[in-house]
């Protein structure tokens, strides 16, 4: 194992290397905030090296951009092959609020099914139907989930379901996973970084029919944030064929993914058409009623005692995605605890208190397109309207890209906003800006010149 490996030390000198030859804006938002979470020798000259990421996107973007470079240095310094796996991680010592979250949530109740524990099938233990509040935003994606669940691999098949983050699709998918384990089915869930950096690991093996035997002997295969496989043609490819001979078979599928199958590029039609060939189906954001369901159930899990209209408080301040009401009350039981105990109105009102003062710093949405026109003499019917004079085209795009990441409004409010246009043109701006604010100096000082403006300069 890892005991006398210097994890920190290693990536340190990867860093030192790495710096020259990548542009500072580039390393300092996508390399830096990395680092290697775990080394284990896989035999005397292989390793496996685990490098956490802080979130999908650093993951996807290191992925497309730095994989190669950073193993071949990291080869050259240890001298031993090594097996990249990305993962989605943060810096625990750092981050006190992650860190509490994780440990109050991550009860380690390793339930089993027939002698194998839930882990052993991919399946996150924490997730399953019972603790799963259904409501208006989601409740076709319920139905479809336990339609799946009535009659795998026959109903429903692929099912396919997307939407933003935080909002329970890969709760949703692992609850049905588990069900179907309960029934007796060979489930397999995983995440499609997974599936490649198994096939990559196994074209070097060359260890390829235990890789088929692994895919292809199952009863259900759920693969969680399909949308990564973009642009990786070996992972398509052998995907394919995995989906294939799963269907002929009446094997159930089920994926996740951030965006509508049509939407996510720079994957083969072929492969799109057999994602659409089932059910597809998205969850939105949660309304009032079911926030104020979500955080009951939270509590009722953490076995928090909860003042009258604490709750309902905290549900109608904060309207964003279930992780992200999760993180909040963590935040508040934690201050509960440092107390009697019970999660009272005045914790939550003081907790909402800081966030909802940093919200008012914030801009209405139209006063946010005023602004942008404004830093590039532009009119907001510019802004707004057709013309695609190159100028204005970056400042429409600016202006998506901030209503939709920073104000975090949906996709469909955003396109409206933006003269009714297509909530695919919002996507491919808010997309093209995400991809340029790092390679892109003058991008990255626009976009940073608006933030500045909308916060003020403390
Ligand atoms: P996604 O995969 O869509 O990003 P997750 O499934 O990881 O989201 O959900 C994020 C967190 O929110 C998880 O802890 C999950 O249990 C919780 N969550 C999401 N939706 C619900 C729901 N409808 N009921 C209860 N908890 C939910
Ligand atoms: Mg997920």
């Amino acid at each position: 194992m890892t005991d006398n490996i210097n994890t920190e030390q290693i990536w340190r000198d990867v860093l030192g290397e790495l710096e020259v030859g990548v542009s500072a804006a580039s390393f300092s938002s996508w390399v830096r905030p990395c680092f290697i979470d775990s080394i284990r020798e896989i035999d005397s000259e292989r390793w496996l090296v685990e490098l956490a990421c802080p979130s999908g996107f650093h993951q996807k973007t290191i992925d497309e951009r730095y994989y190669g470079q950073i193993k071949q240095i990291l080869e050259r310094q240890v001298g031993k092959r090594c097996e990249i796996g990305l993962v989605v991680k943060q810096r625990t010592t750092t981050r006190e609020v992650e860190e509490s979250r994780e440990d109050l949530f991550a009860e380690e109740v390793v339930e089993s099914v027939g002698g194998k524990s839930l882990v052993e099938y991919g399946l996150n233990p924490r997730f399953d139907f019972d603790n799963f509040v259904v409501g208006s935003s989601n409740n076709l994606a319920y139905a479809a989930a336990k339609g799946v669940v009535d009659t795998p691999g026959v109903k429903h098949n692929p099912l396919f379901l997307w939407g933003g983050v935080g909002l329970g699709k890969t709760h949703l998918m692992h609850a049905v996973g588990r069900s179907l384990v309960g029934k007796g089915l060979r489930v397999l869930a995983i995440t499609s970084e997974q599936f490649t950096n198994e096939l990559i690991a196994t074209i070097r093996t060359k260890n390829v029919d235990t890789f088929k035997k692994k895919y292809r002997n199952i009863d259900a295969l759920m693969v969680d944030d399909i949308q990564f496989i973009a642009g990786k043609e070996s992972t398509q490819e052998e995907f394919f064929h995995t989906f294939n001979e799963l269907y002929m078979k009446g094997a159930q599928i089920i994926m996740t993914s951030d965006r509508r199958p049509q939407d996510i590029e720079e994957v083969e039609q072929r492969l799109i058409s057999r994602f659409l060939g089932g059910l597809t189906v998205d969850i939105g954001l949660p309304d009032y009623e079911m926030r104020l369901a979500i955080l009951r159930q939270k509590c009722s899990d953490l076995k928090v005692n909860v003042e009258e209209g604490a709750l309902d408080l905290i549900a109608s301040s904060i309207n964003t995605n279930a992780r992200e009401l999760e993180g909040i009350l963590t935040r508040m039981v934690n201050a509960a605890a440092i107390g009697n105990g019970v999660l009272s109105r005045a914790i939550v009102e003081r907790e909402i208190g800081v966030s909802v003062k940093k919200e008012a710093k914030k801009l209405r949405p139209q006063q946010l397109i005023s602004l942008v026109a404004q830093l590039f003499d532009y009119k907001n019917k510019d802004i707004l309207g057709p013309s695609r004079k190159a100028d204005l085209v970056r400042a429409r795009h600016i202006t998506m890209f901030l209503l939709r990441d920073e104000m975090g409004l949906t996709l469909q409010n955003v396109a409206q906003l933006m003269g009714g246009r297509d909530h695919t043109t919002v996507i491919h701006a808010v997309e093209k800006m995400e991809r340029e604010f790092a390679v892109n100096q003058e991008i990255r000082e626009q976009i940073m010149m608006v933030k500045q403006e909308i916060y003020g300069r403390d």
